[in-house]
């Protein structure tokens, strides 16, 4: 606990915030808390973890540890995750003992893709068909209603980067799909778009949000490779995408930044595929293209301080480093861009290890958050 306390819901600096999770998002994150001059307080299952070296204190216990988590919980003026997937026993302990953001529901319906979707048609958002599949039957019963040539079978729960997903062409397919997976799926009908977008924003305490400009996302295998802004996203779409996420953030009385991945139609339709209820690996440009980064955002949301401005200053091009591309970093540091590494020890194929941002003044006008 901090020497300085503030207001109940506002950690003054010297404060303590706790994040769940030690992966790069949980590194960037203490980094931002202690450009505040708060601490951070990291709990992953993992060691090494990048965040663990870049915070002041280490928690190094499963997410299913119930005194560990209480403990924790002890220890800091707030709590936030830099994953979805985080147990609901641990959400629960948690925010029993210290004020937790995002909140649990918002956390269960994310982690969830038939709660999701659900979630965001009830408020009236575009999103792909689509209908639950929890047998055999139902999974060609799914493909036949949803009458695409093209679908895609996904895991209800615990599915990134294109893990637990299936493209199917055929009721058959989509059976023999389900049969694989053996957990209850969700089948979306294919979104024939014509490029990826997401918008990232913020929702403080008070209800005050504020949304960073939607860049055009790039993905292979399934993996984010670059996130570009401005990209093919219209002015008009940009302010639509905002919305969206402002809708969803009220809907789920956020305190946090959540991203929201976009499919755009080639007739300029926002149709939502995602929520992270995280800061997001396509929001990484803001750390170089805007006074206030989506990091630090996150961090002023949960300690319950005003949001900063979203506002970029400059076009940005992230590339991310992936597996292998990270040995180039030597090259990488003698170029133009922004280098981030995230002391990831060992190299694997699809391994996120770091990310390089390049800027170049900015071509369009600036718009308010
Ligand atoms: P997700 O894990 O849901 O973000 O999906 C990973 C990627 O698969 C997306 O970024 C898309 O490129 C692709 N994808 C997922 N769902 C669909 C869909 N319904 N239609 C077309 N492409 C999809």
């Amino acid at each position: 606990m901090s020497m300085t306390r503030g207001t109940p819901s506002k950690v003054a600096p010297g404060g303590t915030i706790g994040i769940l999770g030690g992966g790069q998002l949980g590194r960037m994150l203490a980094l931002a808390a202690a450009r505040l001059g708060l601490r951070s307080h990291i709990y992953s299952d993992t060691d090494p973890a990048p965040a663990f070296d870049v915070a002041h204190e280490r928690t190094l216990a499963s997410y299913e540890d119930r005194d560990a988590l209480a403990r924790f919980a002890r220890q800091c003026d707030a709590i936030t995750y830099e994953f979805e997937n985080v147990p609901a026993t641990a959400a629960e302990v948690l925010s029993a003992h210290t004020p937790t953001h995002p909140n649990a529901r918002a956390l269960a319906i994310a982690q969830d893709r038939l709660d999701e979707k659900r979630f965001v048609a009830d408020l009236g958002l575009a999103t792909a068909p689509f209908a639950p599949v929890s047998s055999i039957e139902e999974a060609g019963a799914a493909f036949a209603r949803i009458g695409r040539a093209r679908a895609v079978l996904k895991t209800r729960r615990f599915g990134y980067d294109g893990k637990g997903q299936a493209i199917v062409s055929s009721a058959d397919e989509a059976e023999k799909a389900f049969q694989r997976f053996a957990v209850p799926c969700i089948l979306e009908g294919f979104v024939p778009f014509a490029f990826e977008a997401s918008v990232i924003a913020a929702r403080a305490m008070n209800g005050q949000f504020a949304a960073y400009d939607p860049p055009e996302n790039m993905h292979a295998d399934h993996i984010l490779r670059r996130s570009v802004v401005p990209g093919r996203l219209s002015a008009d779409a940009g302010v639509a995408a905002k919305s969206i996420a402002q809708r969803i953030a009220d809907a789920f009385d956020y305190v946090g930044v959540l991203g929201v991945e976009l499919f755009v139609t080639g007739e300029g339709e926002l149709i939502v595929n995602e929520i992270a209820p995280r800061v997001h690996n396509s929001g990484h440009w803001t750390l170089e293209a805007c006074i206030v980064s989506q990091f630090e955002q996150h961090i002023r949301a949960v300690a319950g301080w005003p949001l900063g401005d979203p506002r970029r200053h400059s076009d940005a091009v992230m590339e991310n480093l992936i597996g292998a591309d990270a040995e180039n970093w030597p090259a990488l540091a003698a170029g133009p861009g922004a280098l981030h590494l995230y002391g990831k020890r060992e190299i694997r194929p699809g391994r996120k290890m770091g990310h390089v941002t390049y800027l170049s003044p900015r071509t369009t006008p600036a718009s308010g958050g």
